[in-house]
């Protein structure tokens, strides 16, 4: 599939500071071990606006709803971005959205709003304690599937070597 050339990055929240979950972290909460965080936490406000980094398509946006017993995605969306120089094709990945403005297949522009951080605790935001933006770019082949927020060896549902820290990434795109 032909996706949209993608010449400039940015960051999906105007105040992105990684204060939750590092890129690369081994994940326990409440004694789940979740595996290794294939992205990057931002805590913040329920209701915050969320942009995308960069021209794209849209390729998933469902609502993954948590429970109190199993947290989850939440609203997800994977847009797919084309390097014009390389022409490699990466996905970025935010999760825990309260609100999505987007659909699949919709292309997307730099810094155009797609969605809102998900409330505390709601099946919107996965279901987890803090709201905050799960992100990541992902860059092996994509499976027309959701994409884990994890990284366990013996699911086999992904390659570390497939995902790399994103604002680091944004940074030097
Ligand atoms: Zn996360």
């Amino acid at each position: 599939m032909a996706y949209p050339h993608t010449h400039e990055l940015g960051l999906p929240l105007k105040d992105y500071r990684v204060n939750g979950s590092p890129f690369g972290k081994d994940c326990t909460y409440e004694g789940v071990n979740w595996g290794i965080h294939l992205g990057e936490d931002v805590i913040c406000e329920g209701g915050t606006k969320i942009f995308s980094i960069g021209r794209g398509r849209v390729v998933h946006c469902q609502l993954h709803a948590g429970t109190k017993e199993k947290g989850n995605w939440g609203w997800v969306a994977i847009i797919a971005h084309k390097n014009p120089k390389t022409k490699k094709v990466f996905f970025s990945i935010c999760g825990h959205m309260g609100r999505v403005f987007v659909s699949k297949g919709d292309t997307v522009e730099l810094g155009q709003k797609i969605g809102t951080i998900g409330a505390s605790n709601t099946p919107e935001n996965g279901f987890w304690e803090t709201p905050h933006l799960h992100f990541a770019i992902f860059t092996g082949p994509w499976q027309r599937k959701i994409l884990p927020g994890y990284f366990k060896p013996e699911h086999k549902r992904t390659k570390l070597e497939w995902w790399v820290s994103p604002k680091e990434f944004i940074e030097r795109y």
